[in-house]
C-alpha cells in the first residue's frame, strides 16, 4: 500500500482575529480543505474589537454588537464631544467573530498544537507542531507575533464588563479616551456603555513596562467612585498587550507565506487599531497576487513613527490627543484614525502637535 500525504490548500498558524479572517475571507466560499493550528484554548477567549464603520467594514454589519455616533476626548477639566452619523464608532465582540468566521463552505481542520517551525520542501511546506507531528499544505498564512520588543512602548490595558443600577450610563455616548493626571504616565479610561445599567470599563497605560492586574483595577475603581459609582457587578475581564512598534516581520521572502494581523504589520501602532487594518489587509490578499499589501500608507506611517518617538521622549499627560480631537470634527477625527484622512485633515492633525517635541522628531 502506497501512503499518500495529505497536502492541504493552505495552513494558518494562530487561530486568533486574523487567522479566522483569512477562514473566511479568503477560503470561506471555496470547498478547499484548510487546517489551522492554535496552541492556547482559544473557546474561553472573548473581547471588543472596536472601529469606525469604514466602508470595507460594512459587510461586517450583521454582526456588530453596538454603534455610537457620540465619542468623547478630554480630562477632568476639558471634554470633546465628537459626532459622526455617517461613520460610527462599533465593537463586534472576539465570540461573535469566530462563530461568524466558522460558518463556511470550506472544510476546516483545527489542530490545537503549538507550531515549532515550517518550511518549504518542493511546492508545499512541511509543518512540524510540539507533539512532533508533521503536517503539510501549499500555502502559510502565519500570525504569531509578538507583544514587547526591549525599549518599545506598549498599550497595556484591563478592562471589566460591569453591571450597575439604571441609568447610570448614557447609553449613546462613550468615552473613548479620559486621561486621568498620572506622575509621569499616559493613563486613560475607556468606557464602552452597552445599556444604561451596563458597560465595559478600560484601564489603558501606553508605556514601556505592564503592570500587575491589580493597577488597572484600582484606576477602575477610582474613576467610577469619582463618577459615584460606588456598586458594581463584575461580569467578565479582558486585558492585553498591542505593541507600539513596527514590526520586522511584515514580508515574508517566501511568496506563498502569508504574515498576517498584527505580524503582518496590521496595527496602527500609535493607537492600538489593528482589528479593521486587518480585515482590510485580508480582503487585499485575496484579490492580490502578492504575499503582501500595504494596509497603511505612506505617509500615515510616518506621522505615526513621529507621535510614537515623541511618546517615547517626553511626558505626555493626554493633552496632545485632546488638542488634536478639538481641532477635527467627528468626520475629520474618524478618518484619521482609519487611515483615510485627506491633505486637510492631515495637516490639521500635525498643527496639533506640540510643536518643538514634534520637529524634533521630524529630522531625528
Ligand atoms: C483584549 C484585547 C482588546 C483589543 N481591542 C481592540 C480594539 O478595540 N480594536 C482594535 O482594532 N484592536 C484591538 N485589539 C488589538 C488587535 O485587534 C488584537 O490583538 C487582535 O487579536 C490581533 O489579531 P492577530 O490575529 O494579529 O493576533 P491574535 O488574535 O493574538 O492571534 C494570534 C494567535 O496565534 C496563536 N499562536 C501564537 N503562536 C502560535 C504557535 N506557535 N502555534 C500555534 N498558535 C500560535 C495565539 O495563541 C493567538 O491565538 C485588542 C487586543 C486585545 C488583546
Amino acid at each position: 500500500m502506497v501512503y499518500q500525504m495529505k497536502i492541504y490548500k493552505a495552513a494558518i498558524i494562530g487561530l486568533g482575529a486574523s487567522g479566522l479572517a483569512v477562514n473566511k475571507i479568503i477560503y470561506g466560499e471555496t470547498f478547499n480543505e484548510i487546517i489551522a493550528f492554535e496552541n492556547k484554548e482559544v473557546n474561553s477567549r472573548d473581547n471588543f474589537f472596536g472601529f469606525w464603520l469604514a466602508d470595507w467594514m460594512k459587510p461586517f454589519e450583521e454582526i456588530i454588537e453596538k454603534k455610537w455616533n457620540k465619542w468623547t476626548i478630554g480630562n477632568s477639566n476639558i471634554n470633546v464631544t465628537h459626532i459622526s452619523n455617517e461613520k460610527p464608532y462599533c465593537v463586534i465582540s472576539f465570540k461573535k467573530w469566530k462563530e461568524y468566521c466558522l460558518e463556511t463552505n470550506n472544510k476546516l481542520e483545527i489542530v490545537n498544537e503549538q507550531v515549532i517551525q515550517y518550511l518549504p520542501v518542493k511546492n508545499y511546506f512541511k509543518i512540524i507542531t510540539a507533539d512532533k507531528k508533521e503536517y503539510y499544505a501549499e500555502k502559510i498564512y502565519d500570525s504569531r507575533s509578538i507583544e514587547e520588543k526591549k525599549g518599545e512602548l506598549k498599550q497595556h490595558f484591563l478592562g471589566i464588563n460591569i453591571d450597575v443600577a439604571d441609568n447610570t450610563f448614557d447609553e449613546q455616548k462613550l468615552t473613548l479616551m479620559h486621561f486621568t493626571q498620572e506622575d509621569n504616565l499616559l493613563h486613560f479610561i475607556y468606557i464602552l456603555p452597552f445599556k444604561h445599567n451596563k458597560a465595559l470599563v478600560e484601564s489603558t497605560v501606553f508605556s514601556k513596562e505592564i503592570f500587575d492586574d491589580s493597577w488597572y483595577r484600582q484606576k477602575i475603581i477610582n474613576y467610577l467612585m469619582l463618577n459615584n459609582i460606588n456598586n458594581f457587578e463584575e461580569q467578565s475581564i479582558e486585558k492585553g498587550v498591542i505593541p507600539m512598534f513596527f514590526v520586522d516581520e511584515e514580508r515574508s521572502e517566501n511568496s506563498n507565506v502569508y504574515n498576517i494581523g498584527i505580524r503582518g504589520g496590521a496595527c496602527k501602532p500609535s493607537t492600538g487599531y489593528a482589528f479593521s487594518f486587518f480585515i482590510k489587509q485580508i480582503q487585499y490578499l485575496k484579490d492580490s497576487n502578492k504575499n503582501f499589501v500595504n494596509v497603511h500608507n505612506y505617509l500615515e506611517k510616518r506621522m505615526d513613527k513621529m507621535f510614537i518617538n515623541f511618546l517615547k521622549n517626553n511626558n505626555e499627560n493626554g493633552n496632545s490627543f485632546i488638542k488634536l480631537a478639538s481641532n477635527l470634527n467627528g468626520n475629520e477625527f474618524q478618518s484619521f484614525m482609519m487611515g483615510e484622512s485627506n491633505l486637510l485633515t492631515k495637516l490639521k492633525v500635525i498643527k496639533s502637535m506640540p510643536k518643538i517635541g514634534f520637529i524634533k522628531e521630524i529630522f531625528s
